[in-house]
C-alpha cells in the first residue's frame, strides 16, 4: 500500500489554493465543507469564487504565487492550469513541509483528495493513488447506490447514546453485541427509513433487557413491495432489506429471480393466494407474521407492485400494529405504473386522457364500482384482477355508454421476459383475450391511451426462454 487513508480535522486551519478556475473552485467546496479556512492566491477568479469572497467566505490575493503565500498554511492545493506554477507549488510546499496536493498530479503530490461518499459523520474515501481517478468515482458512485441515504443519522444517533450504553454495558463483548444487534435491529431499519418516534424508549427498552443478560427478541417485519416483476424495477431501500430479512412470505405474483435477491440462508415460503383460491387465508398469514416476529426474525412480508395498492398491506400493517411490532412500509412500483411503461401507454396524455383510475372488479367489489364514472371517454381506467371478469367489465362499460371502438389494452405478466402487449377496443376484448389464451397476471388499461401501446416491447424469445426457466413462484 502506497497510500495511508487518513481524515483530517480541518476545522479553522488555514488551507491555500492556488488557481481561481473551476478546478479550484472544486477543491474549495470541499473545504469549505469541511469548515477550513481557505487564502486562494490568483491574480483572477471565477464567478463562483468571488461570489465566495464577496460572501466572505475566504480570503483572496489577487497576485501570482510567490512562496510567502504559504504562511501560516497547514495543506496547499495547487490548482492552476500551468504546470510550472503548480511545480513551483509543490516544491515550495515541500521546503516548508507542508503536504501539498497538485491536481490531477499524483507525481508531483504528497496527499491525493479521494472520492467521497458522504454520509456525515460516516464518510467513505475511494482512491486509486493517482492511477484513475474516474475508476474511483465509478467505485464512488456504485458504492453511493449500496448505502442508505440516513447513514449519517443513524451514526449520529449511536453516537449520541455511545456513553449511556458504555456505561450500562462495561463489559466490552456486551457492548458489541449490543450494537451489533441495534444496527441490524428494528431501530436502525425504522430510522433508515425516517421514522425516528419511539426510538429512544426501544433503546432504552433494549439496553435494559442486555443490562439484565437477556436476549431482546427485537422482531420486526417489514411490508415490501418489489414491483411488478422486473428485478431491476426494485427499491434501493426493498432491496436492502430483502438483504436483510431472516424469513421472507411472498406472494404468487413474486418471481423467482426477486426472491434470489434474498439472502441464501434466510427462509422463504410461499403464502401466495390464487383467486378464487385461497390457499393460505389472510388470518393464516396475519398469524405467520405476528409469530415469526415475536420469535425476534426479521421478517419480510414480499409483495408485488405495491403494498397499499390491491396488496392488503393495510391489514397486515393494522394487525402488526396492534400487537405493538415494528413495521416499515416500502413502496414498490405498482403494476399500473409498470404495464404502462413497459407497453409505452402513458397514463395521462394531453388532450386524451386527465385522469387515472386503478380499479378492481374482482368479486362483490365488482358491483360497488361507480361504472358511469369509469364509462367516461377522457380518463384512464386500468383494472387489476380483471381476467376472470373481462366480459362483465366490456358489458358494464359498453351498457353505460362507451362505445365498442374505445380503446382498450390488455398487458400480460408486465415487465416479466415474456410480457406480452394487446391492443384492442372495448367491445373486441372479450374475444382478444380468449383467443390470446392470457395468462396471469394480467391488467387491462381502458382509455384512448391505449392505442399509443409500443407493440413488441419484451417479446424477444431469449427473454422467453429465461422465463420459462425462471418460472413464476
Ligand atoms: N399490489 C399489486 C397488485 C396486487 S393485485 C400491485 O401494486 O401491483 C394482483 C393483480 O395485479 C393481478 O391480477 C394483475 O391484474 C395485476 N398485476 C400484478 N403484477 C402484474 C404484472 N406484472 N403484469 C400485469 N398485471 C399485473
Amino acid at each position: 500500500m502506497e497510500y495511508l487513508p487518513i481524515f483530517v480535522d480541518l476545522r479553522d486551519r488555514l488551507v491555500v489554493v492556488v488557481g481561481g478556475g473551476v478546478v479550484a473552485a472544486r477543491k474549495i467546496d470541499h473545504l469549505l465543507a469541511a469548515q477550513a479556512r481557505v487564502r486562494v492566491v490568483s491574480p483572477a477568479l471565477g464567478d463562483e469564487l468571488v461570489a465566495l469572497r464577496d460572501a466572505g467566505r475566504l480570503e483572496h490575493l489577487a497576485q501570482p504565487f510567490a512562496p510567502d503565500v504559504l504562511s501560516g498554511a497547514q495543506l496547499v492545493v495547487a490548482a492552476t492550469d500551468d504546470v510550472t506554477v503548480n511545480d513551483a507549488v509543490a516544491i515550495a510546499s515541500r521546503e516548508r513541509g507542508l503536504w501539498v496536493n497538485v491536481v490531477d498530479d499524483a507525481a508531483r503530490s504528497s496527499f491525493i483528495f479521494p472520492a467521497i461518499i458522504d454520509r456525515s459523520p460516516l464518510i467513505v474515501a475511494v482512491g486509486t493513488a493517482g492511477s484513475s481517478p474516474t475508476l474511483a468515482r465509478r467505485v464512488r458512485t456504485q458504492i453511493e447506490a449500496l448505502l442508505p441515504q440516513r447513514l449519517g443519522q443513524l451514526a449520529q444517533y449511536a453516537g449520541c447514546w455511545r456513553a449511556e450504553v458504555k456505561a450500562a454495558l462495561p463489559e466490552l463483548p456486551a457492548r458489541l453485541k449490543f450494537w451489533d444487534r441495534f444496527f441490524s435491529g428494528p431501530v436502525a431499519t425504522q430510522l433508515l427509513a425516517g421514522q425516528a418516534q419511539g426510538a429512544d424508549e426501544a433503546m432504552q427498552g433494549a439496553l435494559a433487557l442486555a443490562r439484565a443478560g437477556a436476549d431482546s427478541p427485537a422482531g420486526e417485519v417489514y411490508l415490501i413491495g418489489v414491483g411488478p416483476g422486473d428485478p431491476d424495477l426494485l427499491t434501493v431501500r426493498a432491496l436492502q432489506l430483502l438483504q436483510q430479512a431472516d424469513v421472507l412470505l411472498y406472494d404468487r405474483l413474486v418471481p423467482e429471480v426477486i426472491l434470489g435477491r434474498a439472502r441464501r440462508d434466510a427462509e422463504k415460503i410461499n403464502v401466495g393466494k390464487l383467486p378464487g383460491r385461497h390457499d393460505v387465508p389472510q388470518s393464516e398469514i396475519n398469524a405467520l407474521l405476528l409469530d415469526y416476529a415475536r420469535r425476534g426474525l426479521r421478517v419480510a412480508r414480499v409483495k408485488g407492485g405495491d403494498p397499499f395498492v390491491f396488496g392488503r398491506g393495510g391489514e397486515e400493517l393494522q394487525v402488526l400494529r396492534d400487537a405493538g411490532i415494528p413495521v416499515v412500509v416500502v413502496p414498490g412500483i405498482t403494476a399500473a405504473l409498470g404495464a404502462a411503461a413497459a407497453s409505452g401507454i402513458p397514463l395521462t396524455h394531453r388532450g386524451l386522457s386527465q385522469s387515472v383510475t386503478f380499479v378492481t372488479a374482482t368479486g362483490k367489489q365488482g358491483s360497488q364500482l361507480n361504472w358511469p364514472g369509469l364509462a367516461y371517454p377522457s380518463q384512464t381506467v386500468v383494472f387489476y384482477m380483471s381476467a376472470a371478469q373481462i366480459d362483465h367489465i366490456a358489458e358494464r362499460l359498453m351498457s353505460h355508454g362507451l362505445p365498442g371502438d374505445h380503446p382498450a389494452a390488455l398487458i400480460e405478466r408486465a415487465t416479466w421476459p415474456d410480457q406480452r402487449v394487446l391492443t384492442t377496443t372495448v367491445g373486441g376484448m372479450v374475444a382478444q383475450a380468449q383467443s390470446a389464451g392470457l395468462k396471469s397476471p394480467t391488467l387491462l388499461v381502458v382509455g384512448e391511451v391505449a392505442a399509443l401501446a409500443t407493440a413488441g416491447i419484451g417479446q424477444d424469445s431469449a427473454g422467453q426462454d429465461a422465463a420459462r426457466a425462471g418460472g413464476e413462484a
